[in-house]
């Protein structure tokens, strides 16, 4: 393999995200840049001038995706994409997506000024709403572009204050002209921070995950009886409280029990009346499992409803398990992976093939064309906080790595 003598301006590229991170800033470090806020448009702005300053031909389509397009020389060619989100959580991070996003804008700065043509065109992507977290659920932009959501349903979404997803859209001036929906690509690529403390346990500069995990979601739902707190005496209650607080820790203990690479969680709890002197009679809660292996996802969870069931029998709490979502793990194009690794240890940075523990935009691209991804250290593993960090070494790290995927990719005929 022929790596050019090719390098990414580190510097420019701390520059763009930290001229970035001033949009949507926060006192604690972090950024608060949701999706089709005010914050998102000044950034979008900002993006769109900056694609426009290295002549890329710019689209905007009806889900506010911004595309920037580099000709090739072969111009009929499918193109090799590359992109993220420039959207937050709230309180969020300043590497979360839009690293991706920058990392993506260096590489094409760096063939811009060394007026490199290759054979294929060469999109870059900003998805809208990746995070979901104004406008649930998440990934609607590449969701909706990769055919696999509907564009009206979208559209439908509402945030907290029930301002709908595409009044939105156009007050922030960004409902495009182009229709949403997939073309041909030759193949996608995501750089992106790990969000997780592996690379950095492992010592390791840049992770190619081999896909992403599956993702199985429950909404449990317990039924107790209320009572005053005082007067009624221990034995004999049915606290749906009491039965959820088992159960939770049974999610807890999963992993290992079962063993293998596999994830429980409960975040979420609702508690009714949620009153200090009431029995609670009514209990919800959601568990999510995350494995790379589908089967062995679908197995612990057997052992946990047999659990949940003897629980919910014994304190006398009837349950109701609804079986929310299911995605399947989605391995990315092996050769693509391999590509990402041989140009890191070409490069000279240690390198590691993982699994990705989050979902992506390269999720719904993995659908479509070859797609890989390429990970950076997250400092402490910490993620979607303000103090959210990576080294700047490992940032110019990942974009090299970047662009000469995007480039080799991108001589394919
Ligand atoms: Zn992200």
């Amino acid at each position: 393999m022929e790596i050019k003598e090719l390098s990414v301006n580190g510097q420019r590229l701390r520059e763009s995200m930290e001229r970035m991170a001033k949009i949507g800033a926060t006192p604690g470090g972090g950024v608060h840049r949701l999706a089709l806020s005010d914050e998102d448009r000044e950034g979008r702005d900002l993006f769109v001038r900056w694609l426009e300053d290295i002549e890329l031909d710019v689209t905007i389509d009806e889900m506010g995706n911004i595309f920037g397009r580099r000709q090739g020389r072969n111009d009929t060619l499918p193109p090799v994409m590359s992109g993220s989100h420039m959207d937050s959580q709230p309180s969020g991070g300043r590497f979360d997506g839009i690293l991706g996003v920058m990392g993506t804008l260096e590489a094409l700065r760096t063939l811009h000024e060394n007026r490199v043509v290759t054979e294929r065109p060469i999109v870059i992507a900003d998805w809208t709403n990746e995070e979901g977290s104004r406008f649930a659920p998440a990934m609607v932009g590449s969701g909706v572009w990769a055919g696999a959501l509907k564009r009206d349903w979208a559209y439908d979404r509402t945030d907290i204050h029930g301002n709908r997803f595409e009044a939105e859209l156009v007050r922030i001036g960004y409902k495009g002209q182009a229709k949403c929906e997939k073309r041909p690509v030759h193949c996608y690529y995501e750089y992106h921070i790990e969000q997780g403390p592996i690379l950095e346990r492992e010592g390791k500069g840049i992770g190619a995950p081999k896909g992403i995990v599956c993702l199985h979601w429950y909404d449990v739902y317990l039924k107790g009886e209320a009572n005053q707190v005082g007067p009624t005496p221990m034995e004999g209650r049915h606290d749906a409280l009491c039965a959820a607080a088992e159960m939770i820790l049974k999610v807890n203990k999963l992993p290992e029990r079962v063993g293998g690479n596999l994830v429980a969680t409960v975040g979420e709890i609702q508690n009714y009346p949620n009153s200090r002197n009431i029995i609670p009679d009514k209990v919800h809660f959601t568990v999510d499992i995350r494995s790379w292996d589908d089967d062995h996802a679908l197995k612990a969870w057997e052992l946990l409803r047999e659990d949940f069931e003897e629980i919910a029998a014994r304190r006398g709490c009837p349950i109701t398990i609804e079986e929310t979502w299911r995605v399947q793990h989605s391995p990315f194009d092996a050769k693509l992976v391999q590509r990402i690794l041989d140009i890191a240890d070409h490069l000279g940075y240690p390198n590691l093939h993982m699994v990705s523990g989050a979902g992506h935009d390269a999720s719904y691209m993995n659908q479509v064309c070859p797609t890989a991804m390429i990970f950076v250290p997250s400092i402490g593993g910490r993620s979607h906080v303000e103090v959210e960090n990576t080294r700047w070494e490992d940032c110019e790290a990942g974009a090299n790595t970047l662009l000469h995927a995007v480039m080799q990719s991108a001589e394919e005929h």
